[in-house]
């Protein structure tokens, strides 16, 4: 069976893990602030904060960007359930903007209105979370000239997009946002088993993002209300959470970090191979304009003819095991429990209804690649 995502791990990853284990602090060491640095340098970001998965990540950030009960958060359908999940955490609402049909990324005219119309009903939300689906970039200029004019915190959840890039810089580095969340579980660009981090440009933002996923507690005497007791000494200024990352998963992500660019280089030759191989099928192919690169985490197709349940099960039973991404958040049963309902972002339930997610990683031979390519020839034509 050819899997849709798989993770790369090698005998220096695992050399890296085991010196942690060996001979280094298991958390709270010297490893993770390592991590952290480089992933500032990769991404050209000023600061960042490891955490243990890109969903606690993806909580900071909105308790960062101060969204408390009575906000409204909006994100879109086209995702993980998890970049709507962070807004409820925080006692906030969600709303939803439907995608585009060919970037499968937010539709920006749809944002504009809807944010024309909450500014009319005095019902702007707090913050607004961008995904960019598959690894390609959401136009962040666009979208951030609207989130300025409307005051409203822009966050990205890059967990597809590490080592793609948007205009001159990476995807994360923030240029265009207040903060980029990242995602280490073994399908995403690298991996630290579990593990995400997120990156912001501005220190007050990082304090806080420090604060919410370490307890809330600070060593730090300049943040203190009143005196210190002695250096032992720490106070707890928010209800803040345990999301650290462990030295052990920070040094699997460190390892894999420096093997980052070869992945993605490998992922857009096989994206390459599927888009001449795949030309003369009734498929829709995925599209990048050129000021994009794409960290290809996903390799997308939309089926223009077939059955996508038939094929999905052809596919399968030929040991091509693709995927479907996703289930439109507002369709799911606690969601609809919420008010949502089928109808409502006609694009990403269009787009839901004929997708199949094609297998894609670096490790993917030439071999598997050709019956990935003969088996849908077979099943399609
Ligand atoms: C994987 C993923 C997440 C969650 O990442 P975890 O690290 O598993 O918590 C969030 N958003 C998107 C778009 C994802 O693909």
């Amino acid at each position: 069976m050819i899997p849709y995502g798989k993770h790369c791990v090698d005998e220096d990853d695992i050399d890296a893990v085991v010196d942690v284990l060996r001979n280094q602090f298991l958390t709270q060491g010297s490893v993770v602030p390592q991590f952290e640095q480089a992933l500032c340098e990769y991404t050209g970001t000023n600061h960042c904060v490891a955490v243990n998965s890109a969903t606690s990540g993806l909580h900071v950030a909105c308790l960062a960007a101060g969204v408390i009960a009575g906000d409204v958060v909006w994100t879109v359908p086209n995702s993980f359930v998890a970049s709507a999940n962070c807004a409820l955490y925080c006692g906030a609402r969600i709303d939803f903007v439907d995608i585009d049909p060919l970037t499968r990324n937010i539709d920006i005219g749809a944002l504009e209105k809807k944010l024309h119309h909450a500014a009319t009903q005095n019902c702007l939300p707090k913050a607004l979370i961008v995904v960019h689906f598959s690894g390609l970039s959401c136009d962040m200029q666009s979208i951030h000239k609207l989130t300025q004019m409307y005051s409203i915190v822009l966050i990205e959840d890059a967990a597809h997009g590490l080592g793609g890039s948007y205009q001159q810089s990476k995807i994360g580095s923030c240029v265009y946002s207040d903060m980029a969340v990242l995602s280490f579980h073994p399908v995403k660009s690298i991996t630290s088993a579990e593990g995400g981090a997120v990156l912001t440009n501005q220190s007050h933002v990082y304090e806080k993002l420090t604060l919410f996923a370490k307890h809330g507690v600070t060593k730090d005497p300049s943040q203190f209300r009143g005196e210190s007791h002695g250096s032992w000494y720490y106070q707890q200024l928010e209800l803040g959470y345990n999301y650290r990352l462990s030295d052990i998963h920070a040094a699997l992500g460190l390892s894999q970090l420096k093997k980052l660019d070869v992945f993605i280089q490998k992922r857009s030759k096989l994206a390459n191979v599927y888009n001449q191989a795949l030309a003369d099928l009734p498929l829709k192919l995925p599209v990048v304009e050129p000021q994009f690169k794409s960290a290809w985490h996903l390799y997308m197709v939309e089926l223009t003819q077939h059955d996508r349940q038939k094929v999905y099960q052809q596919l399968h039973k030929k040991g091509v095991a693709v995927n479907v991404h996703y289930i439109p958040i507002h369709l799911q049963p606690y969601y609809q429990q919420l008010g949502f309902k089928q109808g409502d972002f006609p694009v990403s339930e269009h787009f839901y209804q004929h997708a199949l997610t094609l297998p894609l990683f670096p490790s993917l031979t030439p071999a598997e690649q050709s019956k990935v390519v003969d088996v849908l020839h077979e099943v399609l034509l």
